[in-house]
């Protein structure tokens, strides 16, 4: 890389923001999702948050309809994208709850992640009253556990336990 090169694109990095400086930095912002990485936004007509992606599932096509966008605020970076926060949980909900040995693979994390997430914004639900997930979090809870084999099982909502 030249100078210029590398001067152009650390104003690129710059221009981004400093919330997005890390994929330049580590070199990331070229691989990663195909379509959903943030410097080939597509637009989603349904979205007011500027977040979403579109799944194939439509139930996961909400939007958190806040603006600036619910992923952002510290309560959900505090609940849903720390592993400590999520582990505590996962050990309570499941663990001691059902004496099963704790599991720390990623769809464990993401799944917590969502449990959380429903917890915080709707409390505890009745049974059988479903809350779906805004594609938004989804997205935001996918990008920090990601599944190796990049294989998700879709719909999450306050009663489903299918992400395994
Ligand atoms: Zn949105
Ligand atoms: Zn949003």
């Amino acid at each position: 890389m030249s100078t210029d090169e590398l001067r152009s694109s650390l104003k690129a990095a710059i221009a981004a923001g400093p919330n997005n400086m890390q994929p330049f930095i580590t070199g990331q912002h070229s691989t990663g999702e195909p379509s959903g990485s943030s410097n080939s936004r597509v637009h989603v007509p349904w979205c007011l948050c500027g977040n979403c992606r579109i799944y194939d599932d439509p139930r996961m096509n909400i939007c958190c309809r806040q603006r600036p966008c619910i992923t952002s605020k510290p309560e959900f970076r505090n609940l849903c994208l720390r592993h400590d926060v999520l582990e505590v949980a996962n050990i309570l909900n499941w663990s001691y709850q059902f004496n099963q040995e704790p599991s720390f693979c990623m769809s464990k994390f993401r799944n917590q992640a969502y449990r959380n997430f429903i917890l915080w914004q709707h409390g505890r639900l009745g049974a059988g009253r479903r809350t779906p997930v805004p594609a938004c979090v989804c997205h935001t809870v996918r990008m920090r556990f990601p599944q190796p084999d990049g294989q998700y099982t879709g719909y999450h909502s306050a009663h489903s336990d299918s992400d395994n």
